[in-house]
């Protein structure tokens, strides 16, 4: 069976050492925000997100949610984990005081976040969901909306959805076909049906809010003639209590590959009751808000699960034995050697450690500039720190995701046959972990946004000002650390050739730049956690102790033996479309 610890030692060192988040207390809000109330934060959630929520991942697996006459049963244990985990104030740790949040930076719940997704990927979508409702509320809603529901959002009595997907409407959001009727009192009837909505019903909350894109009455065509409608499950009296329920049904829910704690719902709205929230067809502006959350968060679901993955894998070489070191063989006793002395499975623990390590320096450091992008006093800074976060989210989704894959088939790898068998909860995590790659805009969408948008906003200073800090940082190493400044350097001049070269086919011919999207945010993940990685061995080059030792040796191995696929990629993503475009569709059969 497989365990998870969260890793409090590394998160304390991403968050201390590495993107010193106590630097926020500068910001007034944050003030309390000290290293020792991090250390605390993290020691708590962990003691309850180890021993309560952790412990239900392989149930919630093996029973999954229910579903019958309409309501959704979560697996055992769910409901009473839940609730815990919400009056704790888990689900609030990062939202606004007067809204009985409890302030902390959102840097702090990206480790809350991260703890709970290898505790159980599949129950961090609960309070995942409302995370998201919650900031576009914040962002977009009415002061009377914002009173009505965001302390519900906080607290987690109350949970909430994003309602997306049609049957025909999924990466292409221009399709969507459900409808929104106004109706005089100023509220809007909304008619249509909604798929794959990620705890759309359930029994762990009173309420359930959902937001909902439709379209009004003489609405343009496609994405501009979409809004977002606040629609929930039960309708809310003017003292705040709840009134009847409104016309929401789930008529089925998903049978999935993995994930199975979490249900997945066909949502039909009949003329259900629901309430504009932001402008007119400004639905898809308003949904980035929140679709940016989840992206983030969605990151850190891979994160955790790759987390789960490479701590079974290491603690399972330790004690599987199984052949000899090639430098014993010669040797007459026929007794095994545990696994960890091959140099594959090496291989394979290091590639999981230095991915994982790395990601997660990458998704605290960007969860950072949120807090400096939404808080800090200066408007230099805040716009500096919102140009990071757009560059990096697509890259925090995607990269970490497609990370969660390789590092929890690893994984399988390192457990041989006993890995894809059940008992050992191995292939659970390779299950749950694809689904990353999918939801909150499919990976191959987030390398398209990338190339699309974030590379040239800003007169495409975003890529730029990245470069320039990871040439800072090379740049300010001594020679000691040359075995990771050296190929970083070359793999970022390597990106910085194809970054160039991607900018100028964009124009010349968009099908070479997003024949290449996927691959050329493989490299700039890379390269990313090369940045990282030199940081982390800069600290701890610095520091004496095994940790930081083994921060070392990670580093050494992300620097020789990952990095370089930065070289490989290259060409690929400069190679042009005419082999992906030139086959006629008769000849891809
Ligand atoms: C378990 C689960 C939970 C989900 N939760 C939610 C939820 O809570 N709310 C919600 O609204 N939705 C949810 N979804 C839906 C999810 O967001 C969509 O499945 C996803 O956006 C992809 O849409 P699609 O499945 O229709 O695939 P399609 O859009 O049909 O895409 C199929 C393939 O084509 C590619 N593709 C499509 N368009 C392009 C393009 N322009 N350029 C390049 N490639 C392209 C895609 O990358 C993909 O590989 C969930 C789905 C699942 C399975």
């Amino acid at each position: 069976m497989a365990t998870y610890k969260s890793p409090v030692r590394d998160m304390e060192f991403v968050l201390n050492e590495i993107i010193n988040v106590d630097s926020l207390t500068q910001i007034e809000k944050f003030e309390d925000a000290t290293s020792d109330i991090v250390s605390g934060v993290l020691e708590e959630a962990a003691k309850q997100i180890d021993g309560t929520i952790g412990v239900l991942n392989e149930s919630g697996d093996a029973q999954g949610a229910t579903l019958s006459n309409g309501e959704v049963t979560t697996p055992d244990g769910f409901k009473e984990a839940y609730a815990a985990y919400a009056q704790s104030g888990w689900i609030g740790l990062d939202k606004d005081i007067e809204y009985d949040g409890q302030g902390l930076p959102y840097a702090l719940a990206t480790a809350v976040t991260d703890m709970l997704s290898g505790a159980n990927a599949a129950f961090s979508l609960y309070p995942g969901l409302s995370n998201g409702a919650y900031e576009a509320l914040k962002a977009h809603g009415t002061q009377e909306q914002k009173d009505m529901y965001m302390s519900h959002l906080s607290l987690g009595d109350w949970s909430g959805t994003m309602c997306l997907t049609e049957p025909g409407a999924g990466s292409d959001l221009g399709q969507v076909r459900s409808k929104a009727t106004p109706q005089d009192d100023g509220s809007y009837l909304i008619e249509g049906s909604k798929i794959f909505i990620t705890a759309g019903e359930h029994d762990l909350t009173d309420n359930i809010l959902h937001l909902v894109l439709a379209r009004a009455p003489g609405a343009p065509e496609g994405i501009r003639g979409i809004s977002m409608f606040i629609v929930p499950k039960y309708m809310v009296n003017d003292d705040g209590s709840l009134g009847d329920r409104n016309t929401i049904v789930c008529p089925s829910i998903e049978e999935k590959m993995g994930i199975h704690g979490s249900c997945t719902c066909v949502l039909n709205f009949n003329d259900a009751k629901g309430y504009l929230v932001g402008e007119l067809n400004k639905g898809i502006q308003n949904m980035f808000v929140m679709m940016n959350a989840a992206r983030l968060m969605v990151g850190l679901q891979g994160l955790g699960v790759a987390e789960r993955a490479t701590q079974n894998a290491i603690n399972y070489a330790k004690e599987r034995k199984q052949g000899r070191p090639l430098t014993r063989k010669a040797e007459s006793s026929f007794d095994s050697d545990t696994i960890i002395v091959h140099p594959d499975v090496r291989r394979m623990l290091l590639t999981m450690k230095a991915l994982t390590e790395g990601c997660r320096m990458m998704a605290y450091d960007t969860a950072k500039h949120v807090d400096l992008s939404e808080n800090h006093l200066d408007d230099a800074v805040r716009a500096v720190s919102k140009a990071r976060v757009d560059l990096m989210t697509p890259i925090c989704k995607a990269f970490i995701t497609d990370v969660g894959v390789e590092v929890t088939g690893l994984g399988v790898q390192v457990y041989g046959g006993h890995g894809y068998i059940k008992e050992n909860g191995m292939e659970q995590n390779l299950r749950d972990s694809k689904i990353f790659c999918i939801y909150e805009g499919t990976n191959g969408i987030q390398a398209m946004d990338l190339i699309g948008r974030k590379l040239s906003m800003n007169d495409g200073r975003l890529p730029k000002d990245f470069f320039a800090d990871v040439l800072a940082e090379i740049e300010s190493t001594g020679s000691e650390l040359s075995f990771i400044a050296d190929p970083l350097e070359s793999a970022l001049s390597a990106l910085g050739k194809t970054t160039d070269w991607l900018m100028e086919s964009k124009i010349s011919n968009p099908n070479d730049s997003a024949a290449a999207a996927v691959d050329y945010l493989q490299m700039f993940g890379l390269v990313t956690l090369g940045y990282y990685w030199l940081r982390a061995a800069k600290v701890a080059a610095a520091n004496e102790g095994v940790f930081y030792q083994g921060k070392l040796a990670t580093a050494k191995f992300f620097a020789t033996k990952l990095l370089p696929r930065v070289h490989g990629l290259a060409p690929v993503v400069m190679a042009g479309s005419d082999c992906v475009m030139e086959p006629s569709e008769d000849l891809i059969i």
